[in-house]
């Protein structure tokens, strides 16, 4: 499938017609308050351009877990408020329990063309994550038309977010859909080079095919975070008692040799910064050492690169022209473990290449230090750009009407 072959909105006949659009409504809360409405921003563009062209607006998403049933807690109650006050018009939430119900039926059934109605958490509903007929019919019962615009959920194959596809006229990426594919898809396929991508994060298992996939794009690769000490095992060196997936060393090393072979370089690093214990709280004081990456002692674990490693991946960076980076350095949580994070961070918000943050906690690192806006591209989707980058097809763009 090629993404390009597929409908976006603008191809779609909008005025008078009912719009389903499933968002990525799922921003962190705390005590019902939003703490971080990216993710409401980047849904604007589509929400504005179906108002602005007479379509009635109705909204869905996920919030949170709830495992299939109504948990007040992760109502969307306050994201339909942020979104009255960001598109200065009401926006009417039809707090069903069962998204698809009274309340939903009659307001939509209310519309006039520009109004925009939010449903409630899809995740209420059992069917939802299991893409179950009849809450997808349910769902294409309100509209005619749908547009996916959810890249965060778009790896999953969910009822709002491929099995309402079948129950409508027709259906379209949106754009913040449409601008996640291009900056992943040029990046991974077209890349200016240097192409140099940054991996770190907890465990090598998570991203095993990411790597696999990203030795036959990139010209570097470079590995940090808890995934970095199963490759320096695979090279011999002791981690004392670093995190380390002993079943995937001779995994680590056959992509060293690969690596080899297709001339793609991997850096690792070349010395860590090392504590007794995992730090309790996360953010809690905690004493460090820094030493060799091949002198870690047995009963010490390393939970950050150390200075000279961010110094020889700041580098890298800057010679690039194309980054992309998914996962922090280190247990980025704790100020005196965050160094690498914000070393490799301010790498990228310095150079003139093309930066794309990933992410999942990546991202959050880049906002929380402010270097969001130096970037060319975050993320909304940590699952789904990973995916992207495994070279997986997204099912939840597949699943939209062909050109
Ligand atoms: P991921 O979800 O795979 O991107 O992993 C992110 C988590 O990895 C963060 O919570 C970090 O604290 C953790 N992490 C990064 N480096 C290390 C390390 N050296 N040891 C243990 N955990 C780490």
């Amino acid at each position: 499938m090629s993404y390009l072959s597929k409908k976006n909105v603008e191809d779609l006949k909008v005025a008078g017609k009912r719009v389903l659009v499933r968002c990525d409504f799922n921003v962190p809360l705390k005590n019902g308050v939003i703490t971080d409405e990216n993710r409401i921003v980047a849904a604007l563009p589509t929400i504005q351009y179906l108002i602005n062209n007479g379509a009635k607006v109705i909204l869905c998403s996920h919030l949170g877990k709830p495992k299939g049933e109504p948990k007040p807690e992760l109502s969307l109650a306050p994201v339909a408020a942020r979104l009255s006050e960001k598109l200065g018009k009401d926006v009417v939430f039809a707090a069903d329990d069962n998204v698809v119900g009274d309340n939903a039926k009659a307001a939509v059934a209310a519309m006039k063309d520009g109004d925009v109605v939010l449903l409630q958490n899809t995740r209420y509903r059992a069917e939802e994550t299991k893409n179950g007929e009849a809450f997808s019919q349910e769902l294409g019962s309100l509209c005619d038309l749908f547009v996916n615009d959810a890249f965060g959920a778009a790896h999953r194959a969910h009822c709002s977010t491929v099995g309402v596809a079948s129950y409508v006229e027709e259906s379209a990426n949106g754009y913040l859909m449409a601008k996640e594919v291009q900056y992943l898809g040029s990046a991974v396929n077209n890349p200016a080079r240097p192409f140099v991508t940054i991996l770190g994060g907890a465990k090598v298992a998570d991203k095993l095919n990411v790597i696999e996939n990203l030795l036959n794009k990139a010209d570097t690769l470079i590995i940090g975070g808890g995934m970095a000490y199963t490759f320096l095992a695979a090279n011999g060196y002791g981690v004392g008692t670093s995190l380390l997936d002993s079943e995937k060393i001779d995994y680590c090393r056959e992509m060293l040799a690969r690596a080899e072979e297709k001339g793609v370089k991997i850096l690792l690093p070349v010395d860590c910064t090392i504590a007794k214990d995992f730090p309790t709280p996360i953010d809690g004081e905690i004493a460090v050492n820094i030493v060799a990456a091949d002198a870690i002692p047995d009963d010490m674990m390393s939970l950050d690169i150390g200075p000279a490693t961010a110094e020889l991946y700041a580098a890298e960076v800057k010679n690039a022209k194309t980054v992309v980076w998914n996962g922090p350095m280190g247990v980025f949580e704790n100020p005196t473990l965050a160094k690498g994070t914000i070393a490799v961070a301010k790498a990228l918000a310095e150079t003139d290449a093309i930066t794309i943050i990933g992410g999942g906690d990546s991202a959050a690192a880049v906002n929380t230090l402010g270097f969001g806006d130096k970037m060319s591209h975050i993320s909304t989707g940590g699952g789904a750009s990973l995916e992207f980058l495994e070279g997986k097809e997204l099912p939840g763009i597949a699943a939209m009407s062909d050109k």
